[in-house]
């Protein structure tokens, strides 16, 4: 692995600051924060620092913060540098959208497109984190947290021997995922299945003779279904997720029973991709079935500030559909946008640190939601069947014939730094274009409710 060296300031020396939570965004966190001098703890509750999963998509807007934090080198050591993203239709599949990530994305854009698998990229951040000054603890589990008038205490537990203690600090940063203890102190929601379900696997690049060429991140996008190819690790393995709407869920939710607990389960699953192209049939037999994941989001949250020292970040703040790949970067870019937001008030004096979460927050909620809503449409326009796919397919053709860049600037093109969202907030809106779109299991429960049954359509 290369060396690299962070960049170290000290606009956060003396203030203490703990994250609940140990995954992407929590290491991400304890990273940007130590890395202007601040004193971090991050307590995570499970043994050890670990991933479940395997390849993560990571855009421009993800590898120029990684940048920013000195781990360019190293993410790319680790990872692997696509030559493009290739959209194919699932039936036929023909490429309908091919976006070249060659040097005129690298200029527009000022980061290359990362594929990493999971463990690499945070077990990358937690070493970046601990060699910047943080302390990460495995094995502590946050149970809750009281607001004081100059801080907040948080209390803990010590998963080995169940001893509890109280911590005192200057912030507490719930980065603890989408079942967040204090999410709850937020909003009393549940998270939102979305019907589809996602098969992974992994096995050796070069061994598998149709796809040791591979060097792109292939979508193949079809009615009810997806299929993603991407290699990771230098081209060593090769990444691949098999994504389809699980009729016994939606059954379910049109008739308003009870969910099976294992919708998306094998059985399900060897059925979902019959009406696909035989390419990717042919390649199902390499994913793993022991496990399966029940795609959910949440909807959008406008406020993340839970109190004057206490926000939420990452999953528990803005759960995604994965549609977008960029879950994981808006957790990281929550982190740079505290840090930062932080160390300028503090350069600038004059704000505590209620002004800062909720800076922070006016920023990211608008962002993030946007992310969640685009998402969910995306997601539906990948899925669609009949006369819109073919019109899908020629749209698709057509933004690559006149550049498709300024469909994904407002995604891929941002930086904290710039407020623009919270400058603006109505950027986080649906674009006017879209704001008609009514997202599909809203539209359902919508009818269900009012008993329109012969309308509801899927
Ligand atoms: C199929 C799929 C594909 C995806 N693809 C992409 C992609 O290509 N690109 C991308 O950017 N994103 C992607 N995502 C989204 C991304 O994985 C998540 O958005 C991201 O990992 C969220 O990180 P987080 O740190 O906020 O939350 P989490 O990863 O959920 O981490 C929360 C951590 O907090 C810990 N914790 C919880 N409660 C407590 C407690 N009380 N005390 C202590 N610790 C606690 C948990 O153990 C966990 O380690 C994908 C998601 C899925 C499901």
């Amino acid at each position: 692995m290369s060396q690299t060296t962070l960049p170290k300031s000290d606009e956060l020396k003396g203030k203490s600051i703990i994250i609940s939570g140990g995954g992407i965004g929590g290491a991400a966190g304890a990273l940007a924060l130590s890395l202007r001098g601040a004193d971090v703890t991050l307590y995570e509750r499970a043994p050890e620092f670990k991933e479940v999963g395997a390849g993560l998509q990571i855009g421009p807007h993800g590898v120029r913060m990684l940048e920013k934090w000195g781990l360019k080198d190293k993410v790319i050591d680790a990872g692997y540098l696509p030559e493009r993203m290739q959209f194919r239709d699932a039936i036929t599949a023909e490429p309908i959208l091919t976006m070249d990530f060659g040097e005129e994305f690298q200029r527009h854009y000022g980061g290359r497109y990362l594929v990493i698998h999971r463990s690499d990229l945070l077990s990358i951040l937690v070493e970046a984190a601990t060699e910047a000054g943080a302390t990460l603890l495995n094995g502590v589990q946050v149970l809750g947290a009281d607001d004081r008038e100059d801080g907040v205490v948080v209390h803990i537990e010590h998963r080995a021997d169940g001893t509890r203690e109280d911590v005192g600090a200057d912030l507490l940063i719930g980065f603890d995922g989408t079942h967040s203890v204090f999410r709850k102190l937020l909003v009393d929601d549940e998270p939102v299945p979305s019907a589809y379900v996602a098969y992974r696997g992994t096995s050796e690049l070069p061994e598998d003779p149709d796809m040791k060429d591979l060097k792109d991140v292939v979508g193949y996008i079809g009615p009810r279904c997806h299929f993603i190819q991407y290699p990771l690790r230098g081209g060593e393995l090769l990444n691949q997720v098999a994504v389809f709407q699980s009729p016994r869920y939606l059954e379910a939710l049109t008739e308003g029973t009870e969910v099976p607990e294992d919708w998306g389960n094998n059985e399900e699953f060897k059925n979902a991709f019959g009406h696909t192209n035989e390419f990717i049939q042919g390649r199902l037999g390499d994913m793993w079935l022991n496990t399966w994941w029940q795609m959910a989001d949440r909807e959008p949250l406008m406020n993340y500030v839970v109190s004057d020292h206490i926000i939420v970040l990452g999953d528990a703040a803005h759960p995604p559909l994965q549609y977008l790949a960029s879950g994981a970067v808006m957790a990281m870019e929550d982190a740079e946008c505290l840090a930062l937001f932080a160390s300028q008030a503090a350069v600038e004096g004059g704000k505590n640190w209620r002004d800062v979460l909720e800076e922070v927050s006016a920023e990211r909620a608008p962002r993030c939601a946007r992310i969640q809503t685009v998402g969910r449409f995306w997601g539906e326009l990948w899925h669609v069947d009949g006369l819109s796919r073919l019109i899908r397919n020629e749209t698709f053709r057509q933004a690559e014939a006149t550049g498709w860049f300024k469909y994904a600037d407002w995604l891929w093109d941002y930086d904290a730094d710039r407020r623009e969202y919270l400058k603006d907030p109505s950027k986080g809106e649906m674009p006017a274009e879209l704001k008609e779109w009514e997202y599909n299991l809203h539209k359902i429960a919508r009818l269900r409710d009012s008993r329109e049954y012969e309308q509801v359509t899927v």
